[in-house]
């Protein structure tokens, strides 16, 4: 059983837990990780603790994939715009602590120059975070924006916003300097030239997820053919649903190809819509996003973020336009806010890892437990706390 474990990498062996695998969730089953991977997944006697190397037992706990948040501008009191590269592993080492192996910093439009350092910051950490101690991993960036519909800005700085004609209008937006780093782009398809944008930016490799948008159906379906397969946090900052004119959300709803991402705060969307958008979308094509700003994990007041005030108040957001300005809830909230309404456990690890992580175009090597993948995971106890959190086989929190 041990052949292929290599004498020179730590080995840990959790045991007692339940485990979200892909196919559902497993009583008796034991993790093996060898260095930042999971070497095994082992059942009956091979579960118990005679490999060389720990054990971590972890009765009465749920070990999920790692949570992967593709929406977040920072918490902790640090916003992404602004942040340096410790800031963002100031940032990480929050998020960990939240169930969180894995984010996407997001950034909201600004002048180049803003943007340019906002990148360098991000693109510091990832060339750095293996050395760094143990926290949720950043796997590129997320421009919300620049080129959105002014008409949906939501708490978006509309004279930032941008229309396309050729490609050094992309010039704006700085690339991560690291192997590998994702890009993903929220962008409206009906702004001038944005099919050819889309097509532009799904070229280049980019993800491309349409949001901030009153798109109608026939400028959508060209999007989605010109490379487009996502959607920002569904239902906000688009046009609603209407029966005569079914836009972007009643287009998001019947499209199997495309997946949608929501705030499953409760906030943003009414629990009773998070069900419908599960009902029609299924686990399998929602991914839960926090769309989280700095005042996150600080509690109520009043803060100055985006040139901006915005106010926190019971745990809603609300900039001096009214709007609802990104949240104060963490992927851990949302899983709650989920589970809360029905979702099983497995569709739960669906909707904040593997589909984030197929995204993302990384789901080969995280998103799910199996063998071979990245030993990212969290470990809940049944009141829904992080008792544990691993990324690449090191602890990045516990609470014994
Ligand atoms: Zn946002």
């Amino acid at each position: 059983m041990t052949d292929h474990i290599s004498k020179n990498q730590s080995l840990l062996l959790l045991r007692g837990a339940r485990v979200v695998l892909p196919q559902g969730i497993e009583q008796d089953v034991a993790l093996l990780v060898e260095g930042n991977r999971i070497a095994r997944v082992l059942r009956g006697a091979d579960a118990s603790p005679t490999h060389a190397g720990a054990t971590l037992d972890l009765v009465g706990l749920t070990i999920f994939p790692g949570f992967i948040d593709v929406h977040n501008h920072g918490a902790a009191g640090i916003d992404t715009m602004e942040a340096s590269a410790d800031d963002l592993h100031h940032v990480s080492t929050f998020l960990a602590s939240c169930g969180v192996t894995a984010w996407l910093p997001t950034l909201v439009p600004g002048a180049d120059e803003d943007y340019s350092r906002a990148a360098q910051a991000v693109t510091g950490l990832m060339n750095e975070q293996d050395e760094r101690p143990a926290a949720a991993r950043a796997l590129g960036i997320h421009y919300e924006g620049p080129f959105v519909n002014v008409a949906q800005c939501g708490a978006l700085r509309t004279p930032y916003f941008r229309t396309y004609s050729n490609s050094s209008d992309l010039d704006t937006l700085t690339k991560i300097a690291h192997e590998g780093a994702a890009h993903m782009i929220t962008l409206a398809p009906e702004i001038d030239g944005g099919i050819e944008l889309v097509r532009e930016l799904a070229a280049r490799g980019w993800v491309v997820s349409i949001g901030h948008t009153r798109a109608d159906v026939e400028t959508l379906d060209r999007a989605a053919a010109a490379g487009a397969r996502h959607m920002t946090h569904f239902m906000n900052a688009m046009l609603p649903l209407n029966h005569r004119a079914p836009g972007p959300v009643g287009w998001g709803l019947v499209r199997d190809d495309v997946t949608c991402d929501v705030i499953a705060d409760g906030v943003h969307s009414d629990p009773l819509i998070l069900k419908l958008i599960l009902r029609c979308k299924t686990a399998e094509r929602i991914a839960l996003i926090s769309d989280s700003i700095a005042p996150t994990g600080l509690g109520d007041g009043e803060y100055h973020i985006w040139d901006e005030k915005i106010a926190v108040v019971n745990g809603r957001t609300q900039n001096e336009r009214g709007s609802i300005a990104g949240s104060v809830v963490t992927m851990l909230d949302c899983v709650r806010m989920m589970l809360s309404l029905g979702a099983s456990a497995h569709d739960v690890a669906r909707m904040a890892a593997s589909t984030p992580a197929r995204l993302l175009g990384v789901d080969d090597s995280c998103g799910s437990i199996e063998e071979g993948k990245r030993a990212d995971l969290v470990a809940l106890d049944d009141e829904g706390r992080v008792r544990l959190t691993m990324v690449g086989g090191r602890m990045a929190f516990r609470v014994e």
